[in-house]
This record gives structure tokens, sequence and C-alpha cells, in this order.
């Protein structure tokens, strides 16, 4: 096992975690024993999040040193991989075995563990968030003990444990849902008016197996990605226009500037599902964490109004943002998911990395946003007090007398989990 005192930042930068040691422990046993000597303890996945849910005054724990774990189940359709592994390290491996995921989110760098924990996801009107894949999970808690909350044979429990974050233990592994391996063509349209997306958003969010529109709030216009899959649409191209916009005439990259050549491929060639699905390659680091971001997501139906407010204050913001994007997620039934119980749409924006310049703008947009129902985003920024985000998970008081059943002393307890359960019913 590898320790150090050394304390451990995010990928953003802009979290220094409060941990007294960091932790890469190379077996279970070795696993095991380390939380069960442990007062205090927390996960650390890929250190994606921009909050300190991660953080922890006493042990930081990495699990990806444990041995690699790929198993593909053909009859059950299931992959059961280890908790340390990303999403870039199991699709291809995946797809070389006639498997795919049914989605996948814009990073292929994250840790899969880490984003069932936040309620991660893609996007597509029919697609619920990464989570909704996960079948069983095996964690390690206070103790040291080896636990299993399976789909199956634990109904009542599942739906709160899977979307957990960081609260009930170290997640070791996670069955994940896979189907048959299939291609994607990625379609780009610029120049599509704004008032066309609000007027048409239904349709447009329709209009392929994944869409994201992207836009700045202040010039007007958006651009539109569609993800279609070649075995269920139609690959060729969606049409000379698209509401108003055309299809991009060279590579394009969300935020003005950047290279695309760190994009996945667009153009309309078809390609395996997980080189299409994320809007980054997983062979290339997209950025250094030169941003910070921030998400809500709201029930589907308020997704006009929503444009028309953020259009409104769109003066305010515009001057340190790099980006937005607009996505769908269908409804689950995952207690903290954030799109439990509702087809969502969610409302990121990729900020400049200065939280002094963005936090009072990120308060301007939730003051909009969350009288509309918003939830924010359980691993990016919000200024939402903890009251008012728990009260929008119903199932987060019963998720809290879980949290207490698994783990009656607190050992995965931090100051963002104690926060939140403070506030809850
Ligand atoms: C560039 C970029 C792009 C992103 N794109 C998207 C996107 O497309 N869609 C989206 O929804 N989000 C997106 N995110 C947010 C990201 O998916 C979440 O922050 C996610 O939690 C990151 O996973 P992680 O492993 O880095 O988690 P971390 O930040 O390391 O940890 C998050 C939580 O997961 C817990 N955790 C991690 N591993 C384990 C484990 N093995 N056992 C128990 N708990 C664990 C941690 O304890 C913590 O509570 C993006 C973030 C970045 C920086």
């Amino acid at each position: 096992m590898q320790t150090t005192g050394a304390p451990a930042h995010n990928w953003a930068g802009n979290i220094t975690f409060g941990a007294a040691r960091l932790h890469r422990p190379t077996s279970i046993d070795e696993l095991r024993r380390l939380v069960a000597g442990a007062e205090r303890a927390h996960v650390l996945g890929s250190g994606h999040s921009f909050n300190l849910i991660a953080d922890t005054v006493g042990d930081l724990i990495r699990v990806d040193r444990l041995p690699r774990r790929v198993e593909i189940d053909r009859d059950r359709r299931t992959v059961t991989l280890g908790a340390g592994l990303r999403y870039g390290e199991l699709a291809a491996e995946l797809h070389a075995a006639g498997f795919a995921l049914g989605n996948l989110a814009s990073l292929p760098h994250i840790s899969i563990a880490g984003s069932v924990a936040t309620g991660t996801h893609g996007s597509g009107n029919e697609r619920p968030g990464l989570a909704s894949a996960v079948r069983a999970m095996e964690f390690v808690g206070p103790d040291g003990g080896l636990h299993t909350v399976d789909a199956e044979s634990d109904p009542e429990r599942f739906p709160g444990a899977v979307v957990h974050l960081g609260a009930l233990g170290v997640v070791t592994a996670l069955t994940l849902e896979i189907e048959p391996t299939f291609e994607v063509a990625q379609w780009v349209y610029t120049g599509v008016p704004l008032d066309a997306v609000a007027a048409h958003y239904p349709e447009i969010s329709a209009s392929a197996y994944s869409v994201s529109v992207f836009t700045d709030w202040h010039g007007g216009e958006a651009t539109v990605v569609l993800k279609r899959r070649v075995d269920r649409e139609d690959a060729g191209q969606p049409g000379e226009r698209f509401f108003g916009g055309t299809p991009a005439t060279e590579p394009w990259h969300p935020i003005p500037g950047m290279p695309a050549t760190f994009c996945t491929r667009q153009g309309g060639v078809p390609g395996p599902w997980h080189e299409r699905l994320p809007h980054f390659r997983a062979e290339f680091t997209p950025s250094g964490g030169e941003e910070l971001q921030s998400e809500l997501f709201l029930p589907r139906e308020r997704a006009t109004e929503a444009i028309a407010a953020l259009r409104e204050i769109a003066a305010e913001f515009a001057g340190v943002l790099q980006t937005a994007e607009i996505r769908t997620i269908a409804a689950d039934e995952l207690w903290l998911s954030p799109a439990q119980g509702r087809d969502s749409v969610a409302f990121h924006f990729t900020w400049i990395k200065d939280e002094t310049a963005v936090l009072p703008v990120l308060a301007a947009v939730e003051s909009r946003l969350l009288p509309l129902g918003a939830r924010p985003h359980w691993g990016k920024l919000t200024g939402a007090a903890p009251a008012t985000v728990v009260e929008r998970f119903p199932g987060f008081a019963d998720f809290r007398r879980l949290a207490a059943s698994l783990d009656p002393d607190g050992c995965f307890r931090n100051a963002f989990l104690d926060a939140l359960f403070d506030a809850a019913p």
C-alpha cells in the first residue's frame, strides 16, 4: 500500500483536501484493515468533482491500485468491474467483447464509481443517468466488512444505495448492465438561433439518441450536437439545415479557441459508441483543469421557461462563462439521483477558473432556476443552502437513515455530508 502525507487536490485545483493521509491499497484485505482502523475516511475517485464531496479530516483512500477486474457475463448481460476503473479504461474492452454501455458522460477520464456516486449523466431523452446501469455494488463498511447490495435480492435498499455521495463505504466493485455494441454518428450544427431552441426544445432534444445544445447565452445562437445510433436511426446527414443552423464545416470544440483534435469524431462518420458518445477523446486530456463547473437539473417541461430566464440575465454572466450546455436525462428511481422521479433537462455551465468572479453570477443563475424546481449536481459548484438542496430530493431523509444504519459512527461523514444530513428533515 502506498501512503503519503501530502494533501491532494481535485482535478480543477480549486479544492485542497484536508485529509491527514492519502492511501492507495493494493488488495481488498489491505483496504479492509485500513478502513477498520480508520476513525474518519473517505474515497477520492478521479477527483473530478468541484466541491468538498470527497474530502475528509482523516484518511483519504484511492482504489485505483486494487487488482484490476473486468468480468463480462454474456448471459446476464452484465460487467463486473473494479471501482478504480475510469469509463475510458472499460469501454474499449467492452466494445472488443461485443458490448456497450447505454450512455456515457462528456469525459471518458472520470472514474465509474465516482460518477455513479454523484449521479453523473450524459444526454438523451430516453437515457437515464449513468448510475441507472448499476445492478450490484460491493463495498467495504466502516468495520472493514465486505458487503454487497444487489438490485434483485435487496430491492428496498438498492435504489437508496447507488447514488451514495461516498457516505456508505468504500465501493470496491460495481456490476453494470450492458447491451450489444453499437455505432454512433455525430453531427454538429452551428448557428441555430436561440429563439429556435426556445421555441422547439422538445423537438430538438428528441432528434437523436443523444443531443447536446451548446451556447454562450449571450450571442443569440447555439450549436447543436446530434449523436445518432446507426442501428436505430437514419445515420445520414439529418438535413441541410437544422432549426435554422447549418452543418459545421470543420471539427468543432465546445470551448471557443480550444483545439478540436481533443474532441470525438464529428461530421457523421460512424464509429463505436465509446468514441462518439463522450464529447472528448480518451487519449487526450482535454484541459488541465482550467475551469469550474455548475449544473442544475429541472423538470423537463420547465425547459422553455428556464431558457427564457437565462437569456434575461445572460449579460450578467457572459463574461465569466467558457461554454454552457443543455442536455436531457430520463427519469429514474434512485433516491439521490438528480433525475429521480422526473424526466429532466440539465443546464450546465463551464466557468472560468476564478471563484471570486464566478460565485456571484452563479448565485444569479441559481436565483432564476431554483424557483423552477432545480436540483444541483452533487459533484459541481452550487451556492444553494443545504436545506434547499435536500428538500428537492424526496428520498433524502431515507438516505440519511440508510447511511446511519450502515455507518453508525459516521466514519465516512465529512463536512459536505454533515451539512446536508443536518439539514434533512
Ligand atoms: C471535465 C469534466 C467533465 C465532466 N462531465 C460530466 C458530465 O458529462 N456529466 C456529469 O453529470 N458530470 C460531469 N462531470 C462531473 C463528474 O462526473 C463528477 O464530479 C464525478 O463525481 C466525477 O467522478 P470522480 O471519480 O472524479 O469523483 P470524485 O470527485 O473523486 O468523488 C466524488 C464522490 O464519489 C465518491 N467515490 C468515488 N469513488 C468511490 C468509491 N470507490 N467508493 C465510494 N465512494 C466513491 C467520493 O467519495 C465522492 O463522494 C464532469 C467533471 C469534469 C471535471
